[in-house]
């Protein structure tokens, strides 16, 4: 198996977009690393740039102990999962997991073997001799999977394996994936656009803007203490709620609320800043309880169990608040909502984290 190092890479599309900026990346062997980014922030791009499938302009790829920047795509050690699995429409599940061997120039004996032995993890074995149009996407997937494993490759690199199975089946692809990745212990980069899928199957994010990477770390770094707006906005199942606040008398003062002291932080009487609070992170208490920022609530959305509410405050909307249902409040009433200690950022002026 093996890490891979970018060193100052960038690759340039003939009509002038730089789709990876000057990007310097470490992944560590056997390592389920995301790459996590809107559309067109360019993460297609760099991975084919890994496989060697788009020239780079600069920079430096090493897999393993080679520095791979200048080889053939074939000769890389890496496998590629597309997004839509491009498999052989005209042949079989089998050949199309023996096909890595077949162009090799392995015997068909060897091109079966292999696809008898990957297909028995996959849950592909009863498959072997249907069509990719007899199969579901699911199926498909983990064909195109298995051919990727297949490859022998010391590096998986998936495109998005998830986006083109509904939702209850991409839950257990996710599973499926992230026990797959475990067992055979493959140095895998996986992109998506879904934040919820890389909190959840990585090890470590990247998340990616304009051909550059924001923010790296763990997926408890990223949604805990997202380095910028950008992030912040980027990562959880609701955006995190940001409000106009300004520092006064060493206090953060958001609305009629004074929320605390930011202890080591370089701000000072007067600034302005952006506070973030995740939704998560606010409870609703009885009106005007202190510590907290008032409102009037302007949606409740009923989830079942629990309810969703949305205020109006004097900073901006607090949305995302969660109750219990029977405490949800009547919409046009004045609330109190209560960070948790602690869990107040603060950004500045250009969006960074203070
Ligand atoms: P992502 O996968 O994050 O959606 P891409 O890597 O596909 O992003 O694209 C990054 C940027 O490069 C986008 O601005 C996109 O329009 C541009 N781009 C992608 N492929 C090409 C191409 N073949 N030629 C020119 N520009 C491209
Ligand atoms: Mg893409």
């Amino acid at each position: 198996m093996a890490g891979i190092d970018i060193t100052a890479l960038s690759t340039v599309y003939p009509n002038g977009v730089r789709a990876v900026d000057d990007l310097d990346l470490h992944i560590a062997d056997g390592e389920f690393f995301a790459l996590l980014g809107p559309s067109g922030c360019g993460k297609t791009t760099l991975l084919r740039t890994i496989a060697g499938l788009e020239q780079s302009n600069a920079g430096t790829i090493t897999i393993g102990a080679n520095e791979v920047t200048a080889v053939d795509p074939g000769k890389r050690g890496v496998a590629m999962v597309f997004q839509d699995y491009a498999l052989l429409p005209h042949m079989t599940v089998a050949e199309n997991i023996g096909y890595p061997l077949r162009v090799r120039g392995q015997s068909k004996a060897a091109q079966r073997e292999i696809a008898e032995s990957t297909s028995a993890g996959l849950s592909l074995a009863g498959l072997l001799e249907r069509r990719p149009a007899q199969l579901s996407g699911g199926q498909q997937q983990r064909v195109a999977l298995a051919r990727a494993i297949a490859m022998g490759a010391e590096v998986l690199l998936l495109d998005e394996p998830l986006s083109n199975l509904d939702a209850r089946l991409r839950l257990e692809a996710r599973t499926f994936l992230k026990r797959l990745q475990r067992e055979l212990g493959i140095t895998t980069v996986f992109v998506t656009h879904d934040q919820a899928e890389a909190l959840a199957l990585a090890d470590r994010i990247a998340v990616m803007e304009s051909g550059r990477i924001r923010q790296l770390g763990s997926p408890r770094e990223v949604f805990q203490r997202p380095a910028s707006v950008f992030v912040a906005n980027f990562i959880g199942s609701t955006p995190m709620n940001l409000l106009d606040a300004v520092v006064v008398e060493d206090e953060v003062e958001v609305a009629d609320a004074r929320l605390g002291r930011p202890l080591g932080l370089a701000v000072s009487d007067g600034d302005k800043v952006t506070a973030g609070i995740r939704p998560e992170y606010l409870r609703l208490a009885p009106r005007g309880t202190a510590g907290g920022i008032s409102g009037v609530v302007s949606t409740v959305e009923n989830l079942g169990v629990s309810s969703l509410v949305s205020l109006e405050c004097a900073g901006g909307v607090l949305v995302g608040v969660t109750v219990p249902e029977q405490d949800e409040p009547p919409i046009g009433s004045t609330v109190t909502a209560v960070p948790e200690p602690g869990r107040l950022l603060l950004f500045d002026a250009e969006g960074s984290l203070l």
